[in-house]
């Protein structure tokens, strides 16, 4: 997985699939994906932008309308967006920008392409109902302190619920690249 300045590398002609932009097109979510005219409106309005030197939703659109799709499939940043549909609510062309991002997710994911930390916590949620491992220090910091026990997650339930999904299951798979 790389930053998403390797963006700014030159880009060689053999890296560009043509077919890209229009696969992704017929995605749910991506219909308008060929309308963006790089205003700028989703970078300067998002919220993750503001805080990050590298995450660009323009840049992403760009990429993906570029046909670079194993940069943008490999680029971590993708991981970054909150979902928080901003800069879809202000997008002038009417692009679905975090649906985009959505799809690429996606896509990466298929080729098993995930943040280790949330291939971890997926393994996680699966294996025992919590995102997140709590630590033994903090069991027992709480059983000194006369805290009540943790709830028991229920993970039976959880595979149960999540068997199909093919997120979670992508989740599982090995990276192609990390
Ligand atoms: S706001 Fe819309 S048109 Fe403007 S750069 Fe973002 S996706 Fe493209
Ligand atoms: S949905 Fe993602 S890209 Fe769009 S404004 Fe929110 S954090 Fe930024």
């Amino acid at each position: 997985m790389t930053e998403i300045e390797t963006s700014k590398e030159p880009i060689k002609a053999s890296e560009i699939d043509p077919k890209f932009k229009y696969e992704l097109s017929r995605m749910h979510g991506g219909e308008k994906l060929l309308k963006c005219f790089q205003c700028g409106t989703c970078t300067s309005d998002c919220p993750v932008a503001r805080f990050s030197d590298t995450y660009r939703p323009r840049t992403i659109i760009r990429m993906a309308q570029l046909g670079l799709k194993d940069r943008v499939l490999n680029s971590e940043t993708l991981w970054l967006c909150a979902a928080c549909f901003t800069c879809t609510d202000r997008c002038p062309q009417g692009v679905e920008v975090a649906s985009v991002i959505r799809v690429l997710r996606n896509l990466a994911a298929e080729k098993g392409i995930v943040p280790q930390v949330f291939k971890d916590q997926a393994a996680s949620i699966l294996d025992s109902g919590y995102a997140y491992k709590i630590p033994e220090l903090r069991i027992n910091k709480r059983e000194s302190q006369g805290l009540p026990p943790l709830p028991k997650g229920k993970p039976d339930n959880i595979r149960k619920a999540l068997k199909g999904v093919k997120f979670i299951e992508n989740t599982q798979k090995g990276g192609e690249q990390a």
